[in-house]
């Protein structure tokens, strides 16, 4: 297995002539950078469900996803790593081929348990599965210890040169934890993913325990989750050529985009300094036809 190496992190500053007429910056923080494969939030994410698992002496790690899932991948990964067993619960019938996704979780050692689309809502878990020694990480590692591995993230780069910290939104627990973390003054604006998500707000309050100020913006979900238009791809396509940087579809790419129409339309203000966290999940991009993106 490819080692995890978190001090492959770096802040590239990127240049493009609309953030210059602004007079502002963007520098992307590279989570990416960490493995090719696990996503760079999730490493931070699984953290402390890892070590909660290990103190409690558990031998079997359980958690669920889809097809296509970052989630599940990083799950698979980090297990092999620590040494766990691990299962994941994956969306909807078994397929006759697996996903790129799947095949490398069972590289890993994960075992699967598909679950119809109903009993997959439920989050249900077969008895033979819900042993004693099995620990269970939520859904896209939603929860407390998944925000507070997440508020690591800004150790990695020099956090008081930014005005404005910006991240992509799937469960709202990256963006917690970065809202904990952030300082006085600065400002997470947290992009949605999915379409008309607007629970995201309490699911995200309830995981920062302190009164805080954050801005969720759902202008630039492209139709909804894991869903993409042209002018997203072309997007993705001309960013990768200016910058060199590869984004997802899914997250980062999304995110991207709506942070530059935010500086256009001054939604970010003209002189902010934004750090714009680029948290991988670029696995998932082989799930498009071959020769949509450009790397
Ligand atoms: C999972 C994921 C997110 C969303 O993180 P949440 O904590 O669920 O909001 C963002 N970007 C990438 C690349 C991801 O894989």
């Amino acid at each position: 297995m490819q080692a995890i190496i978190p001090e492959n992190i770096t802040t590239d500053t990127i240049s493009l002539p609309e953030l210059a007429a602004k007079d502002v910056q963007i520098d992307i923080l590279r989570l990416d950078k960490i493995h090719p494969v696990i996503s760079g939030n999730k490493w931070f994410k699984l953290r402390y469900y890892l070590e909660d698992a290990i103190k409690l002496g558990k031998k079997h790690i359980l958690t669920f996803g889809g097809a296509w899932s970052n989630h599940i991948v990083a799950t698979a990964a980090a297990c092999k790593y620590h040494r766990l067993n691990c299962t994941g619960i994956i969306r909807g019938e078994e397929p006759a081929r697996y996903s790129a996704t799947l095949r490398e979780a069972v590289s890993y050692g994960m075992q699967f348990h598909f679950s119809s689309r109903p009993d997959y809502a439920d989050k249900k878990i077969p008895d033979a599965l819900n042993a004693a020694d099995t620990y269970i990480i939520p859904e896209g590692g939603y929860g407390t210890l998944g925000a507070q591995g997440a508020s690591a993230i800004l150790q990695y780069c020099e956090q008081s040169s930014y005005t404005h910290i910006c991240c992509a939104v799937g469960t709202g627990t990256m963006a917690a934890g970065l809202i904990r973390a952030a300082n006085a003054g600065q400002r997470v604006i947290a992009f949605s993913v999915l379409k008309n998500n607007y629970q995201l707000t309490d699911a995200i309050h309830s995981l920062i325990n302190v009164e805080k100020e954050f801005t969720l913006i759902h202008d630039y979900h492209f139709g909804g989750y894991a869903k993409y238009t042209p002018a997203l791809i072309s997007f993705i396509n001309q960013f990768y050529r200016q910058t060199t940087i590869p984004l997802d579809f899914v997250y980062t790419g999304k995110l991207l985009y709506g942070i530059i129409s935010c500086v256009k339309n001054e939604v970010l203000p003209p002189g902010a300094r934004i750090l714009a966290i680029h948290s991988g999940g670029l696995q998932g991009n082989t799930s498009m036809p071959k020769g949509t993106l450009i790397f």
